[in-house]
């Protein structure tokens, strides 16, 4: 096969690892930056060029899209597939993973377990939100966050209403969580390839922190999932429409709650800590389904 892969670094881990693999199994790779992708949109051919140099047809492409280029490689993820190009992620289900309360809004609408989550924009209706959450200790996240920036653990009703203040003030949109202290700072990172998740990874915040991210600090170590965490991460990535994910979960009293969808999950903590080489797997997803014009919904809405 012909496969793109879109990435703004040829060097990074990921995109590596994903040329190898596909090397490896005889397919031809070519790595493009989104932002060098220029296009001419319309109806008899589509095309997308950069550098001067009309791309060429593929027959696969892989987004590796990073948060900060969300809406325009969105764009070029969708112009690939109104030339057919088949999308390891559809731009629409990356576009609804990029934005927590609509992911959000999407798994409760399916059942999936959540933690107790609102959102407000008044500071007026600040007390009334947290009430509706359950009370401190609270979590509150900026929308736009990553990598665990922007995520707060306020332990009173006072911290949690100065810091939700000050969020609003600089008009940053949060949403405010109810705190799944029974973690014990660790949540699970689920890789979900098509119906399956192929390796999980458990992550550890550092002592006297709650976030558990790799970049806070946190340290991974394989772990064994339970049938219905496995279940809930599968059925994350389904409603999401996401061929391929990052699904991470917190055990709660409750079961599993899901944090977060991620549509570029990295490969190197999973290859290192689960021991599985998930790159293959990603082409070998690649060689059993991509076929021409097959999306669900060829970059509508
Ligand atoms: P980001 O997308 O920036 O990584 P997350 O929502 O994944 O933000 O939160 C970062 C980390 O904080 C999580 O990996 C988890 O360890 C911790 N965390 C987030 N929300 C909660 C919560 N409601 N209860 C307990 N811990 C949480």
């Amino acid at each position: 096969m012909n496969i793109a892969i879109l990435s703004r670094n040829p060097n990074l881990y990921s995109t590596r690892r994903l040329k190898e693999a596909a090397e490896a199994r005889g397919h031809s790779i070519k790595i493009i930056d989104v932002l060098k992708c220029y296009m001419n949109i319309n109806m008899q051919s589509p095309s997308i060029h950069s550098k001067g140099e009309d791309l060429p047809g593929f027959d696969a492409v892989i987004p590796r899209i990073g948060a900060s280029v969300t809406f325009y490689g969105t764009a070029v993820l969708r112009q690939f597939e109104m030339m057919g190009t088949y999308p390891l992620n559809e731009s629409v289900a990356i576009s609804r993973s990029r934005d927590k309360l609509r992911s959000m809004q999407l798994l409760s609408r399916k059942g999936i377990g959540l933690p107790v989550t609102g959102f407000a924009s008044k500071p007026s209706d600040i007390p009334d939100l947290i009430d509706m959450v359950g009370g401190p200790p609270l979590v509150i996240k900026i929308l736009e966050g990553t990598q665990g920036i922007g995520v707060v653990l306020a332990e009173t009703r006072k911290a949690a209403q100065s810091v939700i203040e000050a969020f609003m003030g600089v008009r940053s949109n949060i949403m405010v969580q109810e705190y799944i202290k029974e973690a014990g700072g660790a949540d699970i990172r689920c890789f979900v390839i098509g119906n399956k998740v192929v390796a999980a990874m458990k992550r550890q915040a550092p002592a006297g922190e709650f976030r558990s991210n790799l970049h806070r600090g946190g340290t991974a170590s394989l772990v064994k999932l339970q049938p219905s965490e496995r279940a809930t991460a599968v059925r994350a990535a389904r409603t999401m429409g996401l061929n391929v994910a990052g699904v991470d979960i917190l055990r709660s009293n409750h079961g599993p709650v899901v944090m977060e969808v991620n549509s570029s999950p990295g490969l190197r903590g999973i290859e290192e800590y689960a021991q599985k080489d998930v790159a293959t797997l990603i082409i070998k997803y690649l060689e059993e389904n991509a076929q021409a014009h097959k999306t669900r919904t060829r970059g509508r809405g």
